[in-house]
């Protein structure tokens, strides 16, 4: 077994002040594939003074050399990238083809995106105001906490990592406890970048040890958290007292509206879209809400998708999907299910238990319910599983309030081939973002949401806005 107890402070690896150990288990095989170790308020402290003490200097340094930093940053990482597939297969579950490609994917998409950005970036530029030299300047905002979910591990630390750096911030990573490897190698490699010594740190915890201390912290000015609107809530209470900035990425119960013009790939695309990374995903278009006249087609043409779905072990190749990430999600996930059939909703493809065959590992059928109604539990609870909802709706007014009831407001999305419904819908859906005729959005475009799913936006240009303040300077002759 893989024994990882150390933390990344100061351009070093350490060992734990007050660690205790904790057995990462292996969604597969339910059986502990690495111990690490999860720190204590000494721990953070260390990191947090750590990432106090570079920031002077980091703040000082060039963008340009920041951004020749995130250069080498994305050269080691594609070199490493097969490590760091491995390590969230392992960890996570995901199938190590889909590891390769989505999950470490995903890391140097964001990266690229954000040497691009920084690029482009107006750090400073001058503004009329009538006075002598005046000018706005981009500039970090501090010290910062940067805490990290295990569903899609590489996605959400480049996202924070990259443009806290390179907008000159220093900062403490507190990844999953069920997702630590990668975030490891992570570490690894912005050491081989050449990143100063206290710029990133990285300390191991669970969320009521590390990561609530780093929120109460008063040496950290902004936490950015991605993870569940449970958490979010706990770390904005935190937060307060010392008045940090809080970016929070949380759940959300995304609608998927099918009209019955849409393209004949719409359906395929929202099912499969919905079991990828067994379902594991904030921006999931859980709930597919379909234009009455196509509604039978539709439930019939999902069924017969989801029934194709194949599930299987993580580290077999192959385009199957992985188990789900622990026990805890099992049950509950179960749970959920078990709420759809009980509350009356029609089972048209998998239900409770496990696929057949897969008696070990935390595996859960590809599964869909139609007739789902909005008072249901399935409807509206976020269930991080591979279960799909089908809702009907007969006018699109009343598609849209279906849509918008809900307190979450991350992702929707539309499918039609009328143009002018399009443009009224991606007005009147309360999302962050609203993706038509598809389901993903195009390079550097913003991620993020409204209401209960967040207030921050990542990626690209709007992904370094949140990480800098804005200095207003004006001067008098
Ligand atoms: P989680 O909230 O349990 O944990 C996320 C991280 O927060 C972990 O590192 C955990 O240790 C830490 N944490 C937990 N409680 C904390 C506290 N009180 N103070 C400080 N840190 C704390 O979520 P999860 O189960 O790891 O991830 C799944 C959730 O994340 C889902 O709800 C999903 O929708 C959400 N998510 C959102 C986005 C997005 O961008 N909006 C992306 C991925 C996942």
């Amino acid at each position: 077994m893989i024994e990882k107890k150390q933390f990344y402070i100061n351009g070093e690896w350490v060992d734990p002040i007050e660690g205790r150990d904790y057995d990462v288990i292996n969604p597969t095989t339910e059986e502990p594939c690495a111990v690490i170790s999860l720190g204590g308020q000494a721990d953070t402290d260390a990191a947090v003074a750590a990432a106090k003490a570079a920031l002077p200097g980091w703040m000082a340094t060039p963008v340009a050399d920041r951004i020749t930093l995130l250069e080498n940053l994305l050269a080691v990482y594609m070199d490493r990238g097969e490590d760091l597939a491995q390590a969230m297969s392992v960890a996570m579950g995901a199938p190590i083809d889909m590891s390769r490609s989505a999950q470490v994917g995903s890391g140097s998409y964001h990266i690229k995106n954000f040497i691009t950005a920084a690029k482009d970036f107006a750090w400073e530029h001058p503004f009329e105001d009538g006075t002598l030299g005046a000018r706005i300047s981009h500039e970090a905002v501090g010290v910062c906490a940067l805490i990290t979910p295990w569903n899609w591990p590489m996605n959400q630390v480049t996202l924070k990592v990259a443009a806290a750096a390179v907008a000159g911030n220093t900062m403490v990573l507190k990844p999953s406890e069920e997702s630590p490897l990668d975030a490891m190698v992570f570490a690894e490699l912005m050491h081989e970048a050449g990143f100063p010594a206290g710029v990133f740190n990285l300390v191991n915890g669970d969320g009521v040890g590390v990561g609530s201390q780093l929120t109460a912290h008063p040496d950290v000015d902004m936490v950015s958290f991605t993870g569940s609107t449970r958490a979010g809530k706990l770390i904005s209470k935190s937060a307060a007292e010392t008045l940090k900035r809080v970016h929070l990425e949380l759940g959300g119960k995304g609608a998927n509206l099918i009209f019955a013009d849409a393209d004949e790939k719409a359906v395929k695309r929202g099912v499969l879209h919905m079991m990828q990374n067994t379902g594991q995903s904030c921006n999931a278009p859980s709930r597919m809400m379909v234009e009455a006249s196509a509604y039978d087609r539709v439930v019939e043409e999902a069924a017969q998708v989801a029934a194709k779905v194949t599930v299987g072990p993580a580290d077999i190749e192959g385009r199957h999907i992985g188990p789900v990430v622990n026990e805890t999600q099992w049950s509950k996930i179960q749970g959920l299910i078990q709420s759809g059939i009980d509350e009356g909703a029609r089972l048209v493809a998998g239900g409770v238990g496990r696929p057949d065959g897969l008696n070990k590992g935390f595996y859960v059928r590809p599964t869909i319910f139609a007739d789902v109604t909005p008072e249901m539990t399935i409807a509206n609870e976020e269930i991080f599983g591979p279960v799909l909802s089908i809702m009907k709706f007969e006018t699109e007014e009343e598609a849209v309030q279906i849509a918008n009831d809900t307190p979450y407001g991350l992702t929707n999305y539309v499918q039609s081939t009328d143009g002018a419904r399009r443009n009224r819908l991606a007005r009147q859906l309360r999302s962050g973002m609203v993706e038509m005729n598809g389901m993903s959005r195009g390079d550097g475009a913003p991620f993020g949401g409204m209401k209960m799913s967040g207030n921050g936006r990542e990626g690209g240009a709007h992904g370094i806005m949140d990480f800098v303040e804005i200095k207003s300077i004006s001067g008098w002759a």
